[in-house]
């Protein structure tokens, strides 16, 4: 089962991830509330379907240079997003040609990103070990990181006996460039990441883009968490996330 972006990003939350504040809109009144209550002065309209590429998607009969992503600058500009996403299809290299119907918007804080970064956990089938993929190209689709550069793609295999010790989280810090605060922020993130793929036992835990921000902090922009059905029964509270418009 796939949850939506603002539902993984608060499961990571309670497990220590850094995110971005925000909440979830049915309508555009719901989105302009959201907005008000955080402080800007940015924003970030972003359309919750099970399909990633939002941002680089676009909308049926819909302005042609205008995403399922987008930034907004005033609390009318917010609503203005919202009501142009709501109950409209957004068709992104993920869905198909026939797209999928926002039914709800995320609403966040804007970052100042100096630096966009790819990370996951997911059972490799080939070694059964969970193994972590970090990359420096972030925001890209990783499949198209692995057909086109691999070398840019740093995989490590998790030994169970020591689960995520600190040197796996370091060797991958090092790996993706980073330094000074950075490598301890790494650290934390990766064995947060690690405990809430583990306790959820759940089969992906994808943060793309993991940002580096302007005050040298790292938050997870973009989250995406998927489960096997015949783990959900012992976690209700994720069972309960289920879409039913969204068939996957
Ligand atoms: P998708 O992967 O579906 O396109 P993302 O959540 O990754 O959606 O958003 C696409 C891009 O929009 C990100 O790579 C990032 O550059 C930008 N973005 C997303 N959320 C924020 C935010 N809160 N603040 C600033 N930029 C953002
Ligand atoms: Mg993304």
């Amino acid at each position: 089962m796939n949850i939506h972006e603002y539902q993984a990003k608060s499961l990571l939350k309670k497990f220590g991830v850094a995110v971005p504040d925000g909440g979830v809109a049915y309508t555009p009144d719901e989105a302009l509330d959201v907005a008000k209550s955080l402080p800007g002065p940015v924003w970030v309209v972003k359309s919750q379907i099970h399909a990633g590429g939002r941002g680089a998607g676009r909308f049926k009969g819909g302005v042609s240079d205008e995403g399922g992503v987008r930034l907004a600058k005033s609390h009318d500009e917010v609503k203005d997003h919202a009501a142009a996403m709501l109950n409209q299809v957004l068709v992104t290299k993920q869905t198909g040609n026939d797209g999928k119907e926002v039914k709800r918007v995320y609403i966040e804080d804007g970052c100042e990103i100096a630096r966009e970064l790819y990370l996951s956990i997911l059972l490799d089938r080939v070694t059964s070990r969970i193994t972590v993929m970090a990359s420096t190209e972030g925001g890209m689709d990783i499949e198209e990181v692995a057909e086109k550069t691999p070398e840019k793609i740093i995989k490590v295999a998790i030994d169970p006996v020591f689960g995520m010790e600190g040197f796996y989280a370091r060797q991958i810090a090092f790996g993706l460039g980073l330094e000074g605060k950075q490598v301890g922020l790494t650290v934390k993130l990766l064995m947060a990441m690690y405990k809430a793929f583990t306790d959820l036992d759940a089969s992906l835990v994808e943060v793309n883009p993991l940002v580096v921000t302007g005050d040298g902090d790292m938050i997870a922009l973009d989250a995406k968490m998927n489960f096997d059905d015949n783990a959900l029964y012992r976690h209700p509270e994720i069972a309960e996330m289920r879409d039913e418009d969204e068939e996957d």
